[in-house]
């Protein structure tokens, strides 16, 4: 059996619209995918209607997060929550908190560029946006293309947006403590995603998985493309020391990263426990 737990669609940064998608995992011989759009679960039921006979579909998020770094600062990091219910009011509250944030940083940065002079309204960027669209820096970088300060989009986050730009305004992610929590209040499984992917920026101290641990996270991703067989075994090792489930998926992107859908799996036996522990953690939120 051929599991991949880590895969992106259209409904966030990923090229395959969650019924390609669907498809694609068939093609690539996979009898279990999990679709794990960032912050959203809007690809669900699209690849629920399109899915294949023979494809099993475990529906999932990669929540952005904050999480103490164990060097006495933050460091942001991406936690799967897997068989979640998407209408529980932990979730959907978080998802309020997290749009109505967006948008004030998205404001933020609008308004500390029309102060130093460039032709940005913050009220007609924030006007220009979809009323349940999630606010984002690429929404002001096509405002000033279209001002003609820039020429594309990417010149934009080069030169203002990108994270060391003089424009760039912090997120406010959820911490992962309380993601934890809200992952499981909402019958679902967390694991820690990619925690030695170091090409994507400082990466969390494995001590402080520890404490994840103990908040209820249930195991962590291991095999994962980013991740070095150094990383592999020194990952392995910290999960039989806490009693962590080790998962392994390709965080496939479609054709935004050349990784291939299935490079990287999960045991079976890791999948029943995550199974497991979804329809325990629902009856304990049911019974509160
Ligand atoms: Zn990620
Ligand atoms: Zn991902």
């Amino acid at each position: 059996m051929r599991i991949d737990l880590h895969a992106h669609s259209t409904a966030s940064d990923g090229t395959d619209t969650p019924a390609e998608l669907v498809a694609t995992a068939t093609a690539a011989g996979l009898d279990v995918l999990a679709l794990t759009d960032h912050d959203t679960t809007a690809g669900w039921a699209d690849a629920v209607d399109a899915l294949p006979v023979g494809l099993r579909l475990i529906r999932g998020a990669e929540f952005s997060c904050v999480a103490p770094d164990g060097r006495g600062g933050d460091v942001s990091v991406h936690l799967l929550g897997y068989l979640f219910d998407p209408a529980s009011e932990a979730i959907i509250a978080e998802q309020v908190r997290l749009r109505d944030e967006r948008r004030v940083r998205l404001r933020a940065m609008a308004a500390r560029m029309a102060a130093d002079g460039y032709p940005v309204d913050p009220d007609e960027v924030l006007a220009s946006l979809p009323p349940e669209a999630s606010a984002g820096r690429p929404h002001l970088a096509r405002a000033l293309v279209s001002a003609g300060v820039v020429g594309n989009v990417d010149e934009a986050f080069r030169r203002f947006l990108n994270g060391d730009g003089s424009y760039y305004t912090g997120r406010a992610d959820t911490d992962v403590h309380a993601a934890i929590r809200m992952v499981r209040a909402a019958g679902g499984v967390a694991i820690l995603a990619h925690p030695a992917a170091r090409r994507r920026g400082p990466v969390i101290d494995t001590s402080v998985i520890a404490d994840l641990a103990a908040e209820g996270l249930a195991g962590v991703e291991v095999d994962h493309p980013d991740h070095s067989d150094g990383d592999r075994a020194a990952l392995r090792e910290i999960a039989a020391a806490l009693d962590l489930l080790v998962t392994g998926s390709s965080d496939y992107h479609g054709t935004n990263k050349p990784v291939a859908l299935g490079q990287e799996t999960t045991a079976p036996e890791v999948l029943e426990r995550i199974e497991e522990l979804a329809a325990s953690s629902r009856v304990a939120a049911l019974t509160g």
